[in-house]
């Protein structure tokens, strides 16, 4: 609790990567990998993957939580993999700026990706993702749900001995950061709560479990 996961499987077809402060996941998809985040420097990245047995061009899609620079640097190697980012990405806050990773939109558009937002659906093979809007933290940020049970928040979570939106600082908006955490933790499927940076947090039991109780 409070710190990341270390490097490894985290349950069957779900492997996680630490480099450092920051977490990203690997969800094993068919000869191949959907990953949610990317890391923060190509370097821990190909690293991490290395370490899991996999190789960057196996990386099919990156789902980004949001662009900020720990969660989207990564991309830099994953030259093959299709980019997910939250439509919030196009609607800045008054007066603030679009926020572009460099390389999603580098002079010229190098990078293509897709905007998805909350109630989206995105089926890689036999992997389904549900997409929930938990805007706050950034504009564009999303969470993600897994096989209908692991929730990835990205940043819209904290676990420093209970969950909260995290430093009032870091978010760009407050009030729709404890409105996204509020509809994190009240119900949904999720029984499990991935953050990026702090370890994850148990919502509730597997329906199953509990009935067999
Ligand atoms: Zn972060």
């Amino acid at each position: 609790m409070g710190l990341p996961i270390p490097t490894g499987l985290l349950a069957p077809k779900i492997l996680v990567v630490r480099d450092w402060f920051v977490n990203f996941f690997l969800i094993k998809a068919g000869n191949g990998v959907v990953c949610i985040d990317s890391g923060w420097r190509a370097r821990g990245t190909l690293r991490g993957l290395k370490l899991l047995g996999f190789e960057p061009d196996q990386v099919k899609a990156v789902l980004l939580t949001h662009t900020d620079w720990d969660h989207a640097g990564g991309l830099d190697c994953l030259n093959s993999a299709g980019i997910y980012a939250g439509a919030g990405l196009e609607h800045p806050p008054a007066g603030r700026q679009k926020k572009f990773y460099r390389s999603m939109k580098a002079p010229g558009e190098r990078r293509s990706y897709s905007l998805v937002k909350g109630g989206d659906t995105l089926d890689f093979g036999d992997v389904r993702v549900e997409v929930m809007n938990t805007a706050g933290h950034t504009e564009d940020s999303l969470s993600y749900l897994v096989f209908e049970e692991w929730l990835f928040t990205g940043d819209a979570a904290w676990i420093f001995g209970e969950v909260s939106t995290g430093p009032r600082l870091i978010n760009r908006d407050n009030y729709a950061a404890r409105n996204s955490l509020d509809s994190i933790m009240s119900g949904g499927k999720a029984c499990w709560l991935v953050t990026s940076h702090t370890g994850i947090w148990k919502i509730k039991q597997r329906q199953t479990e509990s009935n067999a109780e």
